[in-house]
C-alpha cells in the first residue's frame, strides 16, 4: 500500500521542476562523484537544480584551517595543503590522465584562499569562519559541475550566494525570505527552466556582500529554500542510507525503514535528535506541500522514504532516537522557596539570553530540571548567571533517549544498559536522561 503511494507520487512528480541534494558523503571521493554522474544520467532532467555540499569531511578541515588562521598557528599552511591535495587527487582521478582544462579555475580558487590566509584576519572570528569554511561548497560544486559537463551531463554552475540572502548572523545566518524569494523567482527560475543547474548548499550572502553560512549540516535547509522559492514539485535528498529509519541501525539492529512520514512526524523526529534530516528543512517544504524523498545513492532504484502530507495509512511505528552531548541542570532556589511562575519566567529569560536549547524539562516543588545541548561557552555563562540566585546540580556528558509513538512501556536495552538520571512519560512519548557510559 505504502510503496504504491510512494511510486505514484514519484511518477507524478518526475516530469516537473525538481531539486536534488547530494551531501558530503555522496561526493567524498572520485568514485562517489562518478556515482552522482550515473544517477544524474539516469534520473536527471532539464528542470533540475542540484544542491551539493562540501566533499567528505572538508568542512571539518576548513574549520580547523579557520581556527589556525585566526590564531596564527604554525600548522596553518599544512592544513591548507592537505585540503588542496584532497581535492587535487579527486580531480586527477576524474580526469584519468586525459587533457582537461575544465578544472583550471579550481586552481585559481585555491590561490584566492591562500591569498586570503596571508592577510590579517578581520576582528570578528565568526565572520572570518564563514569566509573560509564556505570554500568547501565552492570547490565541490566546481568539480562536480565540470565532471558532469565532461561526461555529457550538461549543466550550469550557479553561485548560491547570489540567491540566498541572509542577515549578518555569521555561522547561523537567518534567511531574508522576501529578498531570497524575489531573487530566485526573477533570476534563477528562468535559468533552471532551461537547463540543469548545480549550486552550493550551506552558504548565502548578506547585504554587506559577505558570505554567510546557515549552520553546520545546513545544505538540506538550502535545498528546501530553493525548492520552496522555485515552487518545485519535489525535493530528493540522496543519502548513504536506505531512507529514514525508525532507529539508528548501529544501536538497534532491528531498525526498519519508514516508507511514509508526515511533515509533523518528521519535524518531531528531527527535534528529538534524529540526524537524518536537518531540523529546518521540513518547514519550507510543508508550507508549499512539496514532498521530500530520502533515497539511497548506493541503491538509487530503491524507493526510500517519502515525507509529505499525512495519509490514512501512515507508518505509525515507534521511533527510537538518541541525542548525545547533553547537559542536565537541576536548579533550586537558594532559600528553598517554591519554583514559582515568576522564577520560571526568570529562568527562561536566561535560557533565551544565553541561546540555550532546552530539550526536556521537569518541575518539582523546589527544583527545576532541564536537559540542554552541551555548548562549551554558553552553558558556562548560563551557570555563572544562575549561581547568583540558585543552587545548581550539573550532570555533564549525558544523553537523551526518546521513544516517540511508543506502543508500550518496555525499557529498551540501550537504556537498561545505562544509568537513568531522569525519566518522563507523556501519552505516547517516553524520554530518559542517561549517563553516556555503559553501566557494565
Ligand atoms: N558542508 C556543510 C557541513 O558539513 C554543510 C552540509 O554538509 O550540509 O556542515
Ligand atoms: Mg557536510
Amino acid at each position: 500500500m505504502c510503496s504504491s503511494i510512494f511510486e505514484n507520487l514519484y511518477v507524478l512528480y518526475s516530469q516537473s521542476m525538481k531539486v536534488y541534494k547530494f551531501g558530503g558523503a555522496s561526493v567524498k571521493n572520485a568514485a562517489a562523484v562518478k556515482n552522482v554522474g550515473d544517477i544524474l544520467m539516469k534520473f536527471g532532467s532539464n528542470e533540475l537544480l542540484i544542491v551539493v555540499s562540501a566533499m567528505g569531511k572538508t568542512t571539518n578541515a576548513l574549520e580547523q584551517l579557520a581556527k589556525a588562521y585566526l590564531n596564527n598557528y604554525p600548522n596553518k599552511g599544512q592544513i591548507y595543503s592537505e585540503i588542496k591535495k584532497f581535492h587535487d587527487d579527486i580531480i586527477s582521478e576524474l580526469i584519468q590522465g586525459k587533457q582537461s582544462h575544465g578544472y583550471d579555475d579550481i586552481e585559481n580558487l585555491f590561490i584566492e584562499l591562500e591569498c586570503e590566509l596571508e592577510m590579517e584576519p578581520a576582528s570578528d572570528p565568526d565572520l572570518v569562519y564563514d569566509q573560509i569554511v564556505s570554500y568547501g561548497e565552492i570547490f565541490s560544486t566546481r568539480i562536480v559541475s565540470t565532471y558532469l559537463n565532461e561526461i555529457g551531463c550538461k549543466n550550469r554552475w550557479i553561485d548560491a550566494r547570489n540567491f540566498i540572502a541572509t542577515d549578518n548572523t555569521y555561522r547561523d545566518a537567518k534567511v531574508d525570505w522576501d529578498l531570497t524569494q524575489k531573487l530566485i523567482h526573477q533570476k534563477l527560475n528562468p535559468i533552471v527552466k532551461k537547463q540543469m543547474v548545480i549550486t552550493q548548499g550551506f552558504i548565502g550572502k548578506n547585504n554587506d556582500n559577505l558570505t554567510t553560512t546557515l549552520g553546520r549540516e545546513g545544505s538540506d535547509y538550502s535545498a528546501a529554500i530553493f525548492a520552496n522559492c522555485l515552487n518545485a514539485n519535489e525535493l530528493t535528498i540522496w543519502k548513504d542510507v536506505a531512507g529514514v529509519m525508525n532507529a539508528d541501525p548501529k544501536l538497534f539492529p532491528d531498525a526498519i525503514k519508514i516508507e511514509h512520514l508526515s511533515y509533523p512526524r518528521a519535524i518531531e523526529m528531527a527535534f528529538y535528535g534524529a540526524t537524518i534530516i536537518h531540523p529546518k528543512t521540513i518547514q519550507p517544504l510543508q508550507q508549499k506541500q512539496i514532498p521530500l524523498f530520502v533515497k539511497s545513492f548506493i541503491n538509487p532504484d530503491a524507493t526510500g522514504t517519502c515525507v509529505g502530507v499525512e495519509i490514512e495509512k501512515e507508518d505509525d511505528v515507534p521511533a527510537y532516537i538518541l541525542k548525545k552531548d547533553q547537559t542536565l541542570l537541576s536548579i533550586k532556589c537558594k532559600d528553598y522557596s517554591f519554583m514559582s511562575e515568576d522564577r520560571l519566567s526568570n529562568l527562561f529569560a536566561l535560557f533565551n539570553q544565553y541561546q540555550i536549547k532546552v530539550n526536556l524539562m521537569q518541575n518539582s516543588a523546589i527544583s527545576f530540571s532541564v536537559c540542554i545541548n552541551q555548548h562549551e561557552t554558553r552553558v558556562q555563562d548560563l551557570m555563572q548567571a544562575l549561581a547568583l540566585h540558585y543552587d545548581i546540580k550539573v550532570n555533564q556528558h549525558v544523553e537523551l533517549f526518546t521513544i516517540s509513538h511508543a506502543k508500550n512501556d518496555s525499557v529498551p536495552a540501550y537504556v537498561a544498559n545505562h544509568k537513568v538520571i531522569l525519566e518522563q512519560k507523556t501519552r505516547n512519548t517516553i524520554q530518559w536522561v542517561i549517563t553516556a557510559n555503559l553501566t557494565h
